[in-house]
């Protein structure tokens, strides 16, 4: 059982107040609060423990290293990957998902070539295979969304072809809060032969992930959204898949031997981790899923689920409330509209109440146009909410019906 009063207290920021009143963050989907576990890894870290990894024979140095690489482990254990060569350190699930779009694409895509990404995709699943495609001459197929906020595995079914190279989606949607089935999906495409990219930076801080039992072949998330630090993330890839793909970025640690002929690279994961790694960040993300271990990931899990059913029952009371996704397989977070209330008027009003939500397109622009709207606003929540919080959000939005 989550003891949320304890939890929270282990989050410092959520003590504070905004504008003389209590914060209710609920704007977990970009980016969460951090545990004191977390920021004293980090003070740890540069107070104790700093020194360049991976370089020095010096005590500090083999120090940081070791914390670094038991921060790989802990990733590894954490999604359930085979192997630390696996696992890759980059910033964060876009620049996971840049690596693999690049890479991929130049050890595998080719004029004529097809990858399927879907209609709910976060622009950073989108934008990085459009540049490659304009690079390359290989089209995106793109799986339909349906007016609940499903994926059409049927159109997803015919889209497959002796073409497709690839299936790029997102585990959960950072809009619509639905959860895909990507089970079925990479179970779809592995029987012809397509291997498949799961983008989970709204899944591995809410449900419990294991890569090799998904069937994943890659899998991106970020650090900060499970209550990590910023600027720290990670691709996970499957070992046979990455030996075959070229290095992202060229600089120092990548490298076995440099000339000015010929260069040779490192092994795995260096061979992805040009330059001086955050190994600070990689620390304290290994602090953080510590963290959540503890608490533990089918109690969030269940705990999310039910603050998101009285969120979902109370907001559906509201009149004019628009519920934009209504999936049944559904992740903790919430988009609405409420009558013709612009979401940002919505989510400035909102904020002077001290409740922090987000607006606008959330990087989703396709999604938008799909839906037929300009934007919503979101809720997104954490196992530190509460059911307080949610009376809080439902009474700010009746305050705000009530001056329009
Ligand atoms: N993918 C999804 C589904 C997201 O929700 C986000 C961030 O909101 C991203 C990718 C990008 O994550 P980051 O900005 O941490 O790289």
């Amino acid at each position: 059982m989550i003891d949320v009063e304890r939890i929270r207290r282990d989050f410092p920021i959520l003590g504070r107040e905004v504008y003389g009143k209590p914060l209710v963050y609920l704007d977990n989907a970009a980016t969460t609060q951090k545990p004191q576990c977390v920021i004293d890894a980090i003070s740890e870290a540069y107070c104790n423990e700093n020194a360049n990894v991976h370089r020095g024979i010096h005590f500090l140095s083999q120090q940081a290293t070791d914390m670094m690489e038991a921060a790989r482990e802990k990733v590894r254990q954490f999604i359930g990957a085979g192997s630390t060569e696996e696992i890759i350190f980059t910033r964060g699930t876009t620049e996971s998902i840049n690596l693999l779009a690049s890479s991929f694409a130049q050890a595998f895509l080719k004029e004529g070539d097809e990858v399927i990404i879907s209609g709910m995709e976060h622009h950073s699943n989108i934008v990085p295979w459009q540049i490659q495609a304009g690079k390359l001459g290989f089209t995106l197929k793109i799986i339909p969304v349906t007016d609940l906020g499903e994926l059409d595995l049927d159109a997803f079914s015919s889209l497959l072809s002796p073409k497709t190279k690839l299936v790029s989606i997102t585990h959960v949607s950072n809009v619509l809060g639905t959860v895909n089935p990507v089970s079925r999906i990479i179970s779809l495409a592995h029987s012809h032969g397509i291997p498949v990219a799961v983008d989970g930076a709204q899944s591995v801080p809410h449900i419990k992930v294991n890569v090799q039992e998904l069937g994943a072949d890659f899998y991106a998330f970020s650090g900060h959204k499970i209550y990590g630090p910023t600027g720290i993330g990670v691709l996970y890839g499957r070992k046979e898949l990455l030996e075959q793909m070229p290095p992202y970025q060229g600089g120092g640690e990548m490298i076995k031997r440099v000339t000015f002929e010929k260069t040779t690279y490192n092994e795995l994961p260096y061979k992805f981790e040009a330059g001086t790694p955050d190994y600070v960040g990689s620390i304290a993300l290994a602090s953080a899923l510590d963290y959540v271990q503890s608490v533990g990931m089918d109690e969030i899990a269940r705990y999310e689920s039910e603050l998101c059913s009285y969120a979902l029952g109370r907001l559906n009371d509201i009149p004019g409330m628009r519920i934009i996704g209504n999936a049944p397989e559904r992740s903790a977070v919430i988009s609405f509209l409420v009558g013709n209330i612009h979401p940002s008027d919505m989510g400035t009003l909102l904020d002077r109440l001290g409740i922090a939500v987000r607006t606008g397109h959330h990087c989703a622009e396709p999604l938008m146009d799909r839906m037929g709207i300009p934007g919503t606003v979101r809720a997104s929540f954490s196992f530190y909410n509460t059911r307080a919080e949610v009376d809080s959000l439902v009474s700010g939005i009746e305050r705000v019906r009530a001056m329009f």
